[in-house]
């Protein structure tokens, strides 16, 4: 039938499905020796407050520096991990390195005010986790408050049971949970008010259209002002331009992250962009 082809189990049968199939395995292969020899690394996305322009975070961002110089994204390859279950592996080295790099910041005399980090859903499943971010922020002196963790509004309603009371001893930590991609996926409305969470980042699709598409714009207007009804913190993803922020500042938004402010960078060449940024924040308000 359609489904268990889809499923994979008639993949054999299809020589253009066995290809692409091969090629994922290979794929796979070459990610084990990806975590395993180093070739992974953070990136980071610089947060700003909209309003002054303080910088309030920076998320970090997963990048693959691929041996054969392939340009593989997270897109591609986390999937590809979830589906295998290696992301258990890569979402610890994830924390493990948020961490780690954090505290090198601070060490350079570039504190940033707070580190998010990106979760499976796979990993909310494995109350382990909960202890491990927290061996990981003690390990590295890293308050829990400096922590933020985005989850996918499509961590489906079958693992709510399990995943709430995660999510619960997690955020009692200290750290902030925010929901990811927000707009696109599953909205329920009651359980977004049951979730533990600090706040929304709008999903970049509707603030890349917003000023072309004035459906989108109202999409983006009132994920604002639902955030703010349910005293929730917003973020706005994939800011391109100076107009999109102009406008996402005059709606309310709180925050923003996008190539208009700073492309996902090494943490390495953050603590320059951070010195710079002050210099530049200093001399606009003289
Ligand atoms: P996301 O968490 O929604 O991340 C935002 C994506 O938008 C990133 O893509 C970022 O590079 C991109 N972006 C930022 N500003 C702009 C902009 O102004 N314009 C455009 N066009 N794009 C912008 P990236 O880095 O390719 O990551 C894709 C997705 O992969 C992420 O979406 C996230 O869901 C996932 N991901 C990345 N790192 C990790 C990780 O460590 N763990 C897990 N589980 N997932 C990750
Ligand atoms: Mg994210
Ligand atoms: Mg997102
Ligand atoms: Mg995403």
């Amino acid at each position: 039938t359609a489904k268990t082809h889809h499923r994979g189990s008639a993949l054999r049968y299809d020589p253009a499905m066995s290809h692409d199939t091969r090629q994922r395995t290979q794929l796979l292969e070459q990610l084990h020796h990806a975590l395993a020899d180093g070739e992974l690394y953070l990136a980071y996305q610089p947060q700003l407050a909209l309003d002054g322009r303080r910088l309030v975070g920076a998320e970090a961002l997963l990048r693959w520096r691929h041996p054969q110089g392939l340009a593989v994204g997270p897109d591609q390859f986390i999937p590809l991990a979830e589906q295998s279950g290696l992301i258990e592996a890569i979402g610890s080295w994830v924390i493990q390195r948020a961490c780690r790099d954090w505290a090198w910041l601070q060490a350079q005399g570039c504190p940033l005010p707070r580190v998010a980090i990106n979760l499976s859903p796979i990993q909310l499943r494995r109350p382990a986790l909960v202890d491990e971010v927290a061996d990981a922020l003690q390990q590295h002196g890293m308050p829990a408050q400096a922590l933020e963790l985005e989850i996918t509004e499509t961590v489906g309603l079958p693992d709510h049971l399990q995943t709430l009371p995660v999510l619960q001893a997690l955020r009692k930590l200290g750290l902030s949970i925010v929901i990811d991609d927000f707009g696109t996926g599953y909205s329920n409305l009651q359980r977004l008010q049951e979730l533990p969470i600090d706040g929304l980042k709008i999903d970049r699709s509707f603030i890349q259209r917003m000023l072309q598409s004035r459906s989108c714009e109202r999409i983006v207007e009132t994920i604002v002002q639902l955030a703010d009804h349910l005293q929730l913190r917003v973020t706005a993803e994939g800011i391109e331009d100076e107009a999109v922020l102009a406008r996402l500042q005059t709606m309310g938004c709180h925050e923003g992250q996008g190539w208009a402010i700073a492309r996902p960078m090494p943490a390495a060449d953050l603590h320059a962009w951070c010195a710079e940024h002050i210099t530049r924040q200093a001399r606009s308000a003289n």
